[in-house]
């Protein structure tokens, strides 16, 4: 075999997204693409803000010595700094740039952080439904995912996170507001997760809590995102401008790392390392800068809370079920059985792309990704109306 049987098990299991992807660039060149309507991707289709723009254009025409070459594997000092401002006020705690590793993305960041902690064989958990990139993330430093359900409403449920914990434990991965479910976890939910991780964290090993926020900025209903790194000690957040500053191709983003954690300096050095050997070496030296200048900017949110008002209405004069989401671009939707692959392919025959949530470790639902056009949204729901009728009267 000319790859690796890892990767080629991998091919297998990240198949759906593939599927989705072919099969909806078929039903695009078969009925024009302005009749397919797609919610398969988590990919913005709003465009960076104006801010953007003129940030790129300034640094473009400054030029300066050292400007594009090699830096500290962390990233620029001053754009550390500057960022660091932002993470100490949202997350209630007093750090600076020397806390921070600009990353390539939040992806990048992930892999960054489970490069330097695990040992093979030890373990992270992971809140089901999760975002499917973690099981490779994992498995790329050779940890292994364990998997615990969350409650109905989508909340930590504690008493299952506790009964996942072994002696292998290393890291606990949250990821709030929340992909697939949209789903904000409360400052009482965090608090009982540190408590837990605390009392478990034995033996000179603590077990760290991993929290993925590219959604942080895309909140609804003037809700916030409680504070994360002042929670517990042995924390490290990771966050990017993938969604914020609609920048997905741009792979920008950091790692903050709670300056109290066991053995900093060590962390810090392994992730520095890890950023350079993981061949990232550093994150791209404009976009560090332009996000640097950009710290209180995103999109217009109000945007994306319009599309939720208006597919989350229609879907339920429809007769579909799911939890209003509190944050990113995601419903996560019941399927009307079980089978969520079947109702998923069901909507295909109305030209609707959806993701089974079998595919997010949530079987008997499928997730909605509502980062497109009002005319996509206004346009797809009769054909919403149409696919659950006509599959209840099969
Ligand atoms: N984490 C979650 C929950 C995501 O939804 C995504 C992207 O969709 C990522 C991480 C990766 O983000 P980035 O593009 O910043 O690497």
């Amino acid at each position: 075999m000319a790859i690796s049987s890892i990767i080629r098990e991998s091919i297998e299991k990240s198949s759906w997204i593939r599927k989705m992807f072919e099969e909806g660039a078929k039903l695009k060149e078969e009925f024009g693409p302005e009749n397919v309507y797609d919610f398969s991707l988590g990919n913005p289709d709003l465009e960076p803000p104006e801010e953007f723009f003129k940030a790129i254009s300034n640094i473009a025409v400054n030029r300066g010595a050292g400007a594009h070459g090699y830096m500290p594997n962390s990233g620029f000092p001053a754009v550390r700094n500057k960022i660091a401002e932002g993470v100490a006020r949202d997350h209630k705690i007093s750090l600076d740039g020397n806390s921070l590793v600009m990353t390539c993305g939040a992806a990048g960041g992930m892999n960054v952080i489970l490069k330097t902690i695990l040992e093979p064989g030890e373990e992270v958990i992971v809140i089901k439904p999760y975002f499917a990139e973690y099981g490779f993330y994992i498995s790329n430093h050779q940890g292994v995912m364990v998997t615990v359900n969350s409650g109905t409403d989508f909340s930590l449920n504690i008493n299952n996170i506790e009964a996942a914990i072994n002696s292998k434990t290393r890291a606990v991965i949250i990821n709030s507001p929340n992909n697939p479910t949209g789903k904000i976890y409360s400052s009482d939910e965090i608090r009982s997760l540190a408590v837990l991780l605390e009392k478990k964290s034995v033996g000179g090993r603590p077990i760290f809590l991993l929290s993925d926020e590219p959604y942080r900025e895309i909140v609804y209903d003037n809700r916030t995102v409680p504070p994360l790194l002042s929670a517990y000690k042995n924390s490290m957040v990771i966050n990017s401008y993938s969604k914020s500053l609609s920048l997905p191709g741009e792979r920008i983003g950091y790692i903050a790392v709670n300056p109290e954690i066991q053995e900093y300096p060590l962390i810090m050095a392994g992730l520095n390392l890890c950023n350079r050997i993981l061949g990232f070496v550093n994150a791209p030296a404009v976009m560090q800068r332009v996000v640097a200048d950009l710290s209180d900017v995103t999109v217009d949110v109000g945007l994306y809370k319009r599309r939720r008002d208006q597919l989350a209405e229609g879907l339920k004069k429809a007769g579909y079920h799911f939890s209003l989401p509190e944050g990113a671009f995601y419903i996560f939707c019941k399927s009307p059985v079980e089978d969520d692959v079947a109702f998923v392919r069901h909507l295909q025959k109305y030209n609707i792309l959806a993701v089974p949530g079998s595919g997010f470790g949530g079987p008997g639902y499928f997730r909605l990704a509502y980062c497109v056009s009002e005319k996509v949204i206004i346009k797809a729901l009769p054909e919403f109306e149409k696919a659950l009728k006509s599959f209840k009267s099969e």
